[in-house]
């Protein structure tokens, strides 16, 4: 799955990367520093003038055509064409992936699938816009072949390089894999450049590839798109970031359009990576942020069933924090809650929150009342601004909606309406705006939000089904699966089950308990936190502790003076860094019987025995009870 392990780059050959790397962003710095700088490490100067050298590569000049630069169209990549490239592999010293987040701000790929003859484009955003790019080559190559193909960059915006891979860059069906990109910067030294490798140490994201297909082949599906805004971690920075950096170098293509024609291709080929991101490709998938948005709280208790003493405040937290634990069951995917807690909080803050969380998508879970029975979804409406996301909705909700209605829920359909009230609202082009302000405010940003109404707090049969925690929980997870579907995630090696207690349920004060997480499949390099929390009082009032910070140790003991209820958190956290979390419910009694005892096992007919029991915390008011009988 990840062709490198995170572990065999230590931190302090992190640190060299990126000090190199900040290095080479600050042009302005004296070269002779890289070698200075760490001798462990091959200088990516030196080494990147080396390929320099070796291809001719970055020069304007450079008019080696693509056709002879994209090998033969034979897919058992046997042609002599491609061996000839044998020579142009990556020159030592490349900037590895734990350099890719600091420098790049995204990669994008116009499609997933090309079909035979057509042309894909890709566009690769740098972090800092003002870096002085002059000229930019990507590497490319069909896995499994020996042949490294390369292309000029046919434009360049600020940051952001456009690269055309035309027909006969991409000339044989099957699939290709983006290399590396390297780039020169305007600089002193006119051979100043270097290389970024994208095509392994990926870390949770897969490798950037897409396929050429037989045009036939090509179905709707083809429009799937990608792209990704990565951190220094390989996951998705704020979707703000990629925006505005985006919206930037769109702009200022504008600004300069006209002058080539590849230029006009840049504005709508980096446009449409906006409206990748808004979709997020269910093929190559950077991190999706995921916001969870449990409806009501605070003084806002929604909808009540007094009878079964049951708050909609209450059963959309609880759903949501299920639904979460569920998600980071996931690869790639981040939660963020709106609420964590018994919170009044307005419906355009929710969105703003979620929105500056970086969330790609807005799931709002709620509980409907006022007659009716069992589970609906509403979703963005079909209005044409931003149409894309009606589809996206549509198809998310569809797939939550089929992952409750399997729990037996009546299935009430997914639906959308129109705001009417007071005339209408209207978005901007004059379509009608969305009648819920949570999944309107969404689209005004850009993503996908829909509202689940899981079942009915009045309706008998809903009210009994929603009294239950372990429903609640199904709830959530079902949810949960319907997101990871939609956009196509799959499960971690490794499970994190639940949590374990010895004794069982309950335990005296004072005496141990041993925690210990349930956790199936590849356990390898996890590590282990354990947070205790009094249930029902306020995070901020203290009574929480923990029991274990971060470490190998899957098995802790714990022990309380205070009985109650209490919570035990488990976080397991992998190699990644990724973290999967669990929690379980423990009592502590004020007291526990630990044993009898009788003063001699084999006494002598007629002595006397004495039986205590051993009782531990507090004994006071307790009663006892002694009964023997004859076994023989
Ligand atoms: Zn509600």
């Amino acid at each position: 799955m990840m062709p490198c392990n995170k572990e065999v780059v230590s931190d302090m050959l992190k640190s060299v990367l990126s000090l190199l790397l900040s290095l080479a962003l600050a042009v302005s710095y004296p070269l002779s520093a890289y070698a200075d700088s760490e001798p462990m490490f091959e200088p990516p100067l030196e080494s990147s003038s080396a390929y320099s050298s070796d291809t001719g590569a970055l020069s304007d000049n450079d008019q080696e055509s693509n056709a002879q630069k994209a090998g033969g169209g034979e897919f058992d990549c046997s042609d002599g064409t491609a061996k000839s490239h044998e020579e142009a592999v990556l020159p030592e010293g490349v900037l590895d992936a734990y350099s890719i987040g600091e420098i790049l701000d995204f990669v994008y790929l116009e499609s997933s699938f090309v079909s035979l003859g057509g042309t894909q484009r890709v566009v690769v955003s740098f972090a800092d816009l003002d870096m002085g790019i002059t000229s930019a080559k990507l590497q490319y190559q069909r896995p499994g072949c020996n042949g490294l193909l390369s292309i000029d960059a046919s434009d360049i915006v600020d940051g952001a390089v456009l690269f055309e891979l035309e027909p006969d860059a991409i000339q044989a069906v099957g699939e290709y894999e983006l290399v590396a990109v390297q780039v020169s910067l305007a600089s002193e030294n006119p051979n100043f450049s270097f290389t970024i490798a994208l095509d392994e140490c990926n870390d949770d994201f897969h490798p950037y590839i897409f396929s050429v297909v037989a045009s036939e082949a090509v179905d709707e599906q083809s429009v799937s798109m990608s792209a990704y805004a990565i951190d220094e971690n390989g996951s998705l920075t704020q979707a703000n970031d990629v925006e505005s950096a985006l919206r930037i170098a769109a702009d200022s293509a504008n600004d300069e359009g006209g002058d080539r024609e590849s230029k006009n291709d840049a504005p709508s080929a980096l446009s449409r990576g906006l409206d990748a991101r808004r979709t997020t490709s269910t093929l190559q998938d950077g991190k999706l942020v995921v916001a969870l948005d449990p409806g009501h709280g605070g003084s806002d208790s929604g909808a009540v069933n007094e009878d079964k003493g049951l708050q909609e405040k209450n059963l959309t937290l609880k759903i949501a924090q299920y639904c979460k634990l569920e998600l980071e069951q996931y690869f790639g995917i981040d939660v963020y809650m709106t609420r964590t807690s018994d919170e009044y909080v307005g419906l355009e803050e929710r969105v703003n929150r979620a929105i500056a969380a970086g969330s790609d998508v807005f799931v709002s879970i709620h509980i409907n009342s006022a007659g009716g029975n069992g589970a609906e979804v509403w979703v963005p409406n079909d209005s044409s601004w931003y149409g894309d996301l009606h589809d996206v909705g549509w198809d998310l909700g569809n797939k939550v909606l089929s992952k409750l209605v399997a729990l037996g829920l009546a299935d009430r359909g997914v639906k959308f309406d129109d705001y009417i009230e007071n005339g209408g609202l209207f978005y901007p082009d004059g379509s009608p705006a969305d009648g819920f302000s949570v999944i309107r405010n969404s689209r005004k940003n850009g993503i996908p939000g829909i509202i689940v109404e899981h079942a009915f707090i009045d309706n008998a049969e809903n009210a009994a089904f929603l009294q239950s925690d372990d429903n609640l929980k199904k709830l959530g997870m079902a949810d949960a699966e319907g997101i990871a579907q939609q956009y196509g995630k799959s499960k971690k090696p490794y499970y994190l089950q639940g949590i374990d207690f010895s004794p069982d349920a309950s335990q005296g004060i004072g005496q141990p308990v041993l925690i210990s997480a349930r956790v199936s499949g590849d356990t390898r390099g996890l590590n282990y936190k354990y947070v205790w929390h009094k249930s029902g009082q306020d995070w901020n009032d203290g009574q929480w502790g923990i029991v274990k910070d971060l470490g190998g140790t899957s098995t802790v003991s714990w022990q309380q003076n205070e009985p109650g209820d209490y919570e035990i958190f488990c976080d397991v956290v992998d190699a990644t860094g990724d973290v999967m979390s669990s929690v379980a419910d423990y009592r502590i009694d004020p007291w526990a019987f630990a044993a009898a005892a009788l003063s001699s096992s084999e006494p002598a007919l007629g002595d006397a025995v004495t039986v205590s029991a051993s009782v531990q915390g507090d004994t006071a008011g307790l009663s006892y009870k002694y009964s023997y009988e004859n076994l023989s």
